[in-house]
């Protein structure tokens, strides 16, 4: 399939789950994981009018920024070393991946810009997945008052591996939780206004519990 035949499809789903719970479609921005194709197929999403790409590795992350340069808007979505922040800091526009007092230390001396972070919660609590868990959440986000070139721009999750709609919409339903929890603390460093949740299967799901960021890959540009 073509990309832009794609991204008709998950437009019209990403509309009706907008009409189901009454949001308006332009807040949701779709985010194009690439990290399983081509350049070639990179810029045919960027053609299909993908504004927003997404890598999870720091050399493949590299490969396509030198390919497109400042073009789309990068996110930064996989675990990052703390080794390898200083390779990515001044090309990204938004990590998701920021889980640990280490890793914002080194990105806050690594830059001198605001890098706009998502904290990535693991709601599921399974052992494979990063993040933070959701009752450390607000204090994490509390501690990192003290670096000021991160802006929490959001919270980040990855929904465990099922098909089962309950279980998924239980760990979206938690993470809008925690994102009022932190808007209500009022922190100028963290204003949480973004949701980054929702991939190739359940993103409809994501949508109708809040998420502004979804991240597709396979559904969009395949793999
Ligand atoms: C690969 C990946 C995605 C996209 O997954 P698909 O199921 O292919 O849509 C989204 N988020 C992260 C963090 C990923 O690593």
């Amino acid at each position: 399939m073509m990309v832009f035949e794609n991204l008709l499809d998950i437009n019209e789903k990403v509309k009706s789950a907008c009409l189901k719970v009454n949001r308006n479609q332009n807040e949701i921005k779709i985010i194009a994981v690439t990290k399983n194709v081509s350049i070639e197929r990179t810029e045919e999403a960027m053609n299909a009018g993908i504004q927003h790409l997404g890598e999870n590795r720091d050399e493949a992350f590299l490969h396509k920024w030198e390919a497109f340069k400042d073009k789309p808007t990068w996110h930064f979505i996989g675990t990052l070393q703390t080794r390898k922040v200083k390779m990515i800091i001044d090309k990204v526009d938004y990590i998701h991946s920021l889980d640990r007092a280490s890793l914002a230390k080194e990105i806050n001396i690594r830059t001198k810009r605001k890098i706009k972070c998502f904290v990535q919660v693991n709601v599921s609590g399974e052992e494979s997945k990063h993040g933070i868990s959701p009752s450390e959440t607000s204090s994490f986000i509390q501690q990192l008052k003290e670096f000021d070139n991160i802006v929490v721009v959001g919270l980040m999750t990855m929904a465990p591996f099922t098909n089962d709609e309950r279980v998924l919409r239980q760990c979206f339903k938690t993470m809008k939780l925690l994102q009022e929890q932190v808007q209500e603390l009022g922190l100028e460093h963290a204003p949480c206004n973004e949701l980054s949740m929702g991939m190739s299967n359940d993103y409809s799901i994501a949508i109708e519990e809040g998420a502004t960021f979804i991240r597709i890959g396979t559904a969009l540009v395949g793999n």
